[in-house]
């Protein structure tokens, strides 16, 4: 059941105009790709099993969606893999979504580099080895015998590969799109992702990120009586104070002349600390406690791997933020009366338009 459930997300078909209800799909296209270009779009992020390879969601603003990371500290990691329902046996023209990032240094050497396994054969192409920018790479022609194929992403360094996405078409002629919004268009169709965000909710109090600051401010507000919504594109709470990152919480919490202050602190507070270093394990940040606290809250709703990325705003004032889920992309509208930006980087004031000054 999960994996027909991960191949409805991942999987996209162009069909032909036999398929009345899909139409309006195709028409959508049209800028993007040739009808007759059936093509099948398979996100990296959207990969059932990812083994190693770490979803990294930090460019999604600037790249649409995240991509997969081979962050092996120079052993490769252990292959991610999914199956894909094909509309049709065929011969298929491959594109590997992906970079050389050392080639920005004019580096030699491509250390990110990695293959596409079709049915457990790899593309004579290696990945990752051409081009400073996301590019699709050529990966040549496969021929697909059976409608059901098992792709993997195999890390050949461990250092840092990049897949953004897998794309096969059956026109051979048929180049993917690598801008916006041409490149939008062309996930949206494939992915079946509505172009409006649907509607989540309407929230008393949404809060964007969910670091310490955030989890500290929805857990305070739902307790106080507020219906909130948190909103955090990790899988886990705690930003800074998470296993992710790894650094400990503490301060100068319940003094006078606000003795209270730091109440919600000490729950999250975690009893165990190391230095940094190896001792520095990713269990001293107790993950599960931090979720827990938060989904014991009947008033909280948790968007963990949703990514804020628009607001919707009248007279200067927010009424919406819209999130996009990781794994699916596809994105809903989180309406409230007040929002917290907690997302470190002030995301949400930016977007909104507030005064902003970055300095280095
Ligand atoms: C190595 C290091 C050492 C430090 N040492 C100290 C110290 O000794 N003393 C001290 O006081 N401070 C220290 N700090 C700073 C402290 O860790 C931070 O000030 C604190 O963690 C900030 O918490 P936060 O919740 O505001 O942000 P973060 O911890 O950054 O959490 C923000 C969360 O929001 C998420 N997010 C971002 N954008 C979005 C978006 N658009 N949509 C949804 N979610 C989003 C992020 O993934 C993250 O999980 C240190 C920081 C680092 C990195």
């Amino acid at each position: 059941m999960r994996v027909l459930k991960a191949l409805a997300a991942v999987s996209l078909f162009l069909f032909s105009p036999a398929v009345p209800s899909l139409h309006a799909r195709e028409t959508d296209l049209r800028p993007a790709l040739p009808a007759t270009a059936q093509a099948v779009l398979v996100e990296a992020e959207g990969f059932a099993q990812r083994g190693g390879w770490v979803v990294d969601p930090q460019f999604m603003d600037q790249m649409g969606s995240p991509y997969l990371l081979a962050h092996g500290l120079g052993r490769p990691v252990a292959d991610a893999a999914t199956e894909v329902e094909f509309p049709a046996a065929g011969d298929y023209r491959v594109w590997v979504r992906t970079k050389d990032w050392v080639a920005q240094w004019n580096a030699p050497g491509a250390p990110g580099r990695f293959q596409l396994l079709v049915n457990g054969r790899p593309l004579e192409t290696t990945c990752g080895t051409e081009g400073a920018q996301w590019h699709w790479q050529d990966g040549g022609s496969v021929k697909i015998l059976e409608r059901r194929v098992r792709l993997a992403l195999h890390d050949l360094t461990g250092f840092e590969g990049r897949c953004d996405a897998v794309l096969f078409a059956r026109d051979p002629q048929f180049t993917p799109p690598n801008q916006d919004p041409e490149m939008a268009a062309l996930r949206r169709v494939c992915l079946g992702i509505p172009e409006q965000p649907e509607p989540a909710g309407e929230f008393d109090f949404v809060v964007a990120g969910g670091g310490i600051a955030g989890t500290c401010a929805a857990l305070s507000a739902a307790r106080l009586g507020l219906h909130v919504a948190l909103i955090q594109d990790r899988p886990v709470l705690g930003g800074n104070n998470s296993s992710e990152v790894r650094v400990w919480l503490q301060g100068a919490r319940n003094k006078e002349p606000w003795p209270r202050l730091g109440d919600i602190v000490a729950e999250l507070e975690q009893p165990r600390r190391a230095h940094y270093g190896p001792t520095n394990t990713a269990d001293l940040y107790e993950d599960d406690k931090k979720l827990a606290l938060v989904r014991a809250e009947p008033n909280i709703r948790l968007f963990l791997e949703h990514r804020a990325n628009a607001v919707e705003t009248e007279s200067g004032k927010i009424l919406a933020v819209v999130a996009q889920e990781i794994h699916t992309g596809r994105r809903v509208r989180i309406a409230g009366r007040w929002f917290a930006d907690c997302t470190g980087d002030a995301a949400v004031g930016a977007l909104a338009g507030a005064d902003l000054e970055i300095h280095p």
